[in-house]
């Protein structure tokens, strides 16, 4: 077990006082997260108080608490837990001398996130840290920075936002020395009036850079010359990376193997290195050229890089590939049911279009797109055409506009909700069918997923 906190350092951070000395193993503020040796952060926060969960805490093995209130617990005592949060973060980011990298854009934060530690660790086994699944915002990037190991060699953190100025908070905490966007498209709509402006919001990321540090840019993104500006007065170095020629970490070759991968060689400093990585499509393709320019902005070792890279699946949610069996043989299923946007949708409609046998689309309503929403949905009828559909089942209402625009042009149903929609399926799947399930998470097509994988 890790040594991460004594109290003491805690106290010391967050300019708190100890009661009952203790040591931590790790640190949550979700008290179900909580396991032996944690210390558990009482948050206070709109809906709920953290200091009513303490008990169930140390009932779960917590070694100690950060709290604001009295508690007969082990603990140190500050006068706000959200700020000791941030002062945790920070004193964590300030005793790692390690290098650090920053992951943000529209879509691929997470898979990019996850590919780059797989890259590192291959590096340096054991010694790289990263932020939990889309731990990303505000009380995510902070408690993503206190989880890392002070011996750490490399850290990788994921940061979002819903609004401008957000990023250039988290980036100031992360101080990253490599910042990295991945792309720029319409998610998470509803605070901006246009994409460059969610361009200019992403790019806040540079911000925070060390001096000396690399900004990783998108080269085939209509926004690059903003993100290059907005990067400029804060990097030593712009890199970027794509499939477009001029791009520094460039894609020269990229084709889909017998087994559902993609042999890939990539273009860098007169370099070239080639590699199959176990995922399909493009925009995985685009995703490791930036992963490869941050593996190399740190120092670390490119081929090392791209085998992690080729046994890096699909994870769920976000493209993980099962085979369920259906009566008389088995059928593929795409699981990207952990969100959808405009951009991602097209990305993996494209990947679909590659599979083989009857194709059927699964398509759950894009959530946050504002008022930009019907025009978005009706827009999907061109990718869902191209990709050469038998049969989509739409779901939820804001799919109404694209149940228009595809009316009388291929097969499909609208229904309300998961549950129909897995009634549906249900109904049509047959051997050698491949499926593609994405939506915005809260239309909850994970439980459509989750019923197909019982049956494996
Ligand atoms: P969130 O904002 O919800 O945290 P994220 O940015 O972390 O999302 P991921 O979870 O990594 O995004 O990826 C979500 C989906 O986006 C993937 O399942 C895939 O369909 C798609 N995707 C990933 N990278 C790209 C890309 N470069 N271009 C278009 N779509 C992409
Ligand atoms: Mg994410």
């Amino acid at each position: 077990m890790i040594r991460l906190w004594t109290s003491d350092e805690i106290a010391l951070a967050t300019g708190g006082s100890v009661s009952g000395a203790f040591t931590v193993s790790g640190v949550a503020f979700d008290s179900r997260e909580i396991g032996p040796g944690d210390l558990f952060l009482a948050l206070k926060g709109e809906s709920t108080d953290g200091h009513r969960f303490l008990d169930q805490a140390f009932a779960q093995g917590a070694a100690g608490a950060l709290v604001s209130e009295a508690t007969p617990h082990p603990h140190v005592k500050v006068a706000d837990t959200v700020l000791a949060l941030d002062a945790l973060g920070i004193a964590a980011r300030g005793r790692m001398a390690g290098k650090v990298i920053g992951v943000t854009g529209s879509v691929g934060k997470t898979g990019t996130k996850e590919a780059l530690f797989a890259a590192l660790d291959r590096n340096d086994p054991g010694c790289a840290h990263r932020s939990v699944k889309s731990y990303n915002n505000h009380t995510g990037v902070p408690l993503s920075l206190a989880r890392m190991p002070q011996t750490a060699r490399y850290g990788v953190f994921e940061m979002g936002m819903n609004h401008a100025g957000e990023l250039a908070q988290l980036t100031r905490l992360v101080r990253p020395h490599v910042a990295m966007v991945t792309t720029i498209a319409p998610a998470h709509m509803g605070f901006f009036e246009s994409e460059a402006a969610i361009a200019d919001a992403k790019g806040e990321i540079f911000q925070g850079l060390l001096p000396g540090g690399t900004a990783i840019v998108p080269f085939d993104s209509p926004h690059r010359e903003r993100l290059t500006a907005a990067a400029a007065p804060h990097a030593a170095r712009i890199v970027t990376f794509g499939t477009g020629e001029g791009a520094d970490f460039r894609a020269v070759e990229a084709m889909r193997t017998s087994t559902g991968g993609t042999f890939v060689t990539a273009r860098f400093d007169r370099r070239e290195l080639s590699f199959t990585l176990a995922q399909p499509g493009a925009h995985w393709v685009s995703n490791v050229m930036g992963i490869l320019a941050a593996v190399d902005a740190v120092g670390g070792d490119l081929e090392l890089a791209g085998l992690a890279l080729a046994e890096m699946g699909g994870l769920a949610g976000r493209g993980a590939r099962l085979t369920v069996p259906v009566a008389g043989g088995t059928a593929l299923v795409i699981d990207e049911s952990y969100n959808a946007n405009p951009a991602s949708m097209r990305a993996t409609l494209a990947v679909l279009a590659h599979e083989p046998g009857r194709k059927i689309a699964v398509l759950g309503e894009m959530r946050e797109l504002g008022v930009h929403s019907d025009a978005f949905h009706a827009e999907l009828s061109g990718p869902v055409k191209v990709a050469n559909i038998a049969y989509a089942i739409l779901v939820g209402e804001a799919m109404a506009p694209l149940a228009k625009a595809l009316e009388g042009q291929i097969d499909f149903v609208h229904v309300p909700d998961a549950s129909a929609a897995r009634d549906r399926l249900d109904a049509v799947l047959a051997p050698g069918d491949s499926v593609l399930v994405k939506g915005s998470n809260g239309v909850r097509l994970s439980t459509l997923v989750a019923a197909l994988a019982e049956r494996q």
